[in-house]
């Protein structure tokens, strides 16, 4: 592990240190004097090789660069750290409190120094200054990583309703775009009756034990309420605040809002165009965090195909902001992911003799064993249904789930494959839950097709690449603890470039 992480970091070190010797000085010389926006998307559960698994998918196969490559190149690029507290994993809720206040912080807490004290988070920060501030996911809005930047508890796992209303109690955000509408709405009733756009696969019953109906607290506080796509759009041309809810809990998956016709959950993109687009209005500037949440999901679930779409979703994300950057230079944009989740990788696994081609000059070339290609890339984009949804349809049903695995992937598995699936749970500590695990041993089985394997269900330690474009991003270049991207936010922000 440790070999395989320096190697990781050594050519990168030295690509940092030609850029830093000749790159271009662009971002300095058409800087102007006060960076006004600051827009930070976090990958959760986007390491290195999430971040390549799009990179390569798009090359080899769609022949284009996606928005993070495109970013990269810039030169603007470094790894950052994901070191907690005296630990050496992290965990999303302490990620994401580092990237909001510089601090190194205790796994799961929110918002809290090691002693347990709430410290200032840059929305919060940036909120005081007169500053527009947005929260946008396709998780719970109450969710570890964009909670962290409001919210100060002891624990993640708090109710919903705790994290709700911390979340909500100081009005210090503008703009909130997300899942998790059951903890807006008073006890006994369904999301559907106070957001009616919620259709009724998204849809559920109120968590709360109180009358608190935050829906319309907030409508009697100026913010305009959307709850499906299209209200989405027309509210972005007038609204300055906004409260845009479009499912009880987390969204599906991409490949599973999209076979199942749930047209009106909005995508990453659309929800990042919104908030910047009623954001862009404040005269004072903004901060905007946008969370791409289920990378870390399919990670967990060790599912590479469902993992592939959520990574080209939130490249389309990270696209809108760049967009907006090329018209406002004052604006900085930063990627990062908050740590890797799964420890995925393709390999070169001896799955039988690779097959023989003859070169022009006449030599036949048989690598010892077949090595992963632009097939494989394809086998993953094809699949349109996640394993998670896959499972549930097949139930305990082995003969079903190897029917369903070949309808939605188009890959074979035996009954005796699919049974062990379905009955072992033996990963034991290395697997939250029973269902990533019967997830990750289907996609153990179909591996031989796919070439991708997995260390675990859970976090691991590996560095994440980070970079940006704007005031400040060339501060991005080298590697430092994730902390550090709160200060090139905050620096840029105060003092400009
Ligand atoms: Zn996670």
């Amino acid at each position: 592990m440790i070999a395989r992480t320096s190697m990781k970091i050594a050519p990168l070190l030295f690509s940092v240190v030609l850029l830093v010797a000749c790159g271009p000085a662009r971002d300095t010389e058409q800087a102007p004097a006060r960076t006004r926006n600051v827009i930070l998307f976090v990958g959760d559960g986007f390491g290195g090789a999430q971040t390549m698994l799009g990179i390569q998918y798009a090359r080899l196969v769609e022949k284009r660069e996606l928005n993070i490559e495109l970013l990269m190149r810039d030169g603007n690029t470094g790894y950052s750290q994901p070191l907690p507290f005296e630990r050496i994993v992290i965990d999303s809720a302490a990620a994401a409190t580092q990237l909001a206040t510089g601090q190194a912080v205790r796994n799961e807490t929110l918002g809290l120094n090691p002693d347990g004290y709430p410290i200032e988070t840059i929305l919060e920060w940036a909120h005081e200054r007169g500053l527009g501030t947005g929260l946008v996911t396709n998780m719970r809005i109450t969710h570890a990583t964009p909670a962290a930047f409001t919210v100060h508890q002891g624990s993640r796992y708090d109710s919903e309703q705790v994290l709700m209303d911390d979340l909500l109690q100081d009005g210090d955000v503008d703009v909130f775009l997300g899942g998790g509408a059951r903890a807006l709405v008073p006890a006994g009733s369904r999301v559907s009756e106070a957001l009616p756009g919620i259709p009724e696969e998204l849809d559920g019953e109120s968590i709360r034990n109180d009358e608190l109906n935050w829906v319309e607290e907030l409508a009697g506080k100026g913010y305009v309420i959307v709850s499906d796509s299209s209200s989405l759009h027309e509210a972005a041309s007038h609204a300055t605040k906004l409260l845009g809810m479009f499912s009880a809990g987390h969204f599906p998956y991409v490949i599973d809002g999209r076979q199942r016709n749930l047209s009106t959950v909005p995508s990453l993109a659309e929800m990042t165009s919104a908030a910047i687009d009623i954001l862009s209005r404040h005269n004072e500037g903004f901060f905007i965090l946008v969370e791409g949440g289920r990378i870390d999901s399919a990670g967990h679930a060790n599912d590479a195909g469902t993992m592939l779409h959520e990574i080209l979703d939130f490249d389309d994300a990270v696209g809108k902001g760049l967009e907006f950057q090329r018209s406002h230079p004052d604006t900085l944009v930063l990627v990062t992911g908050d740590h890797d989740t799964g420890g995925f990788s393709f390999t070169d696994a001896n799955f039988g003799p690779a097959a023989k081609v003859q070169l022009d000059s006449g030599i036949v070339y048989q690598p010892d064993i077949p090595y992963p290609s632009k097939d494989q890339l394809e086998i993953l984009f094809r699949q349109n249904a996640s394993y998670s949804y896959i499972l549930k349809q097949a139930g305990m049903d082995p003969e079903k789930l190897v029917e369903l695995v070949l309808a939605h992937t188009g890959l074979e598995m035996t009954m005796a494959e699919a049974r062990d699936a379905l009955v072992r749970n033996e990963q034991g500590p290395y697997y939250g839950g029973s269902d990533d695990s019967a997830s990750a041993l289907l996609g153990r089985a179909l591996s031989r097709h796919t070439y991708v394997v997995w260390s675990t269900g859970e976090h691991t330690s590996d560095p994440v690449p980070t970079y940006g474009r704007g005031p400040g991003a060339e501060k991005l270049r080298g590697i430092y603890l994730n902390t550090h991207i709160y200060s090139v936010m905050r620096e840029t922000l105060e003092t400009g470039p």
